[in-house]
């Protein structure tokens, strides 16, 4: 991959991403794949990285953390069930990627982001993109939620916590749909909490590997 590659090429490797990585792994809600054929990921990862946009691994986005690996951001949308109806938390913005497929898939979106760097840089890649019109990037410890606009249809948190932390559990609407690793820092399972008639149901999808979630019901 060239420096001055065009959008063309850029086009051709996000088809291909979907294809390969997506579909050939079993993601089929349609939304999904749409969201993630027409969102361009090169805009949210740094010059110095761009080559790797959609290759099949996680990227630094600086500050120590990373941009998920495209599968992880299709299979976690994918677990949320989302109807285009829902307003989504989303823990963790990082580069504002994921909380743009979200919100291509949801009706609004607020996604906090513990860096003030990040939050920033997250905000920025949505508006340049025109994707982030329906999404709210804040700046705070999502550790503990955003009371502000709960309750939530769904929640995704992109860092890996010991448990779910309670108050995202509180601020989950019932029925709802809560995504998030669970674990030590070398591996943690993805689970999905499901509130069904004041009762959570806990399914574990996969197992995975995300950074830290900081904050007062993280790693602190
Ligand atoms: N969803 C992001 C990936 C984010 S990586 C993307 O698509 O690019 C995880 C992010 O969670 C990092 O940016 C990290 O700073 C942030 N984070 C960690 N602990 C947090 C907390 N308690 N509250 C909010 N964000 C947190």
């Amino acid at each position: 991959m060239s420096l001055n590659s065009t959008t063309t090429d850029w086009e051709r490797q996000r088809l291909e991403m979907v294809e390969r990585q997506l579909y050939a792994r079993g993601i089929r809600n349609p939304r999904v794949l749409e969201a993630m054929r027409r969102i361009p990921r090169e805009e949210f990862i740094p010059p110095q990285h761009r080559h790797l946009s959609y290759a099949d691994e996680p990227v630094p986005i600086g500050f120590g953390q990373t941009i998920s690996q495209p599968y992880m951001t299709a299979l976690m949308a994918e677990c949320l069930q989302l109807q285009g109806t829902e307003t989504v938390l989303e823990v963790g913005a990082g580069s504002g990627y994921h909380a743009a497929v979200l919100g291509a898939l949801a009706a609004r979106v607020i996604s906090v982001e513990i860096l003030p760097e990040l939050a920033a840089y997250a905000r920025e890649n949505l508006d340049r993109t025109g994707c982030g019109a329906n999404v709210q990037v804040v700046c705070a410890d999502g550790s503990l939620g955003w009371p502000p606009a709960a309750p939530y249809d769904a929640i995704s948190v992109a860092a890996a916590a010991s448990d779910v932390p309670p108050a995202l559990l509180e601020q989950l609407k019932d029925p709802g749909l809560l995504v998030i690793p669970v674990g030590p820092s070398w591996e943690q399972e993805l689970r999905v909490y499901s509130k069904r008639q004041g009762r959570v149901y806990i399914r574990t999808v996969t197992f995975c590997r995300f950074v830290p979630l900081r904050g007062k019901a993280g790693w602190e």
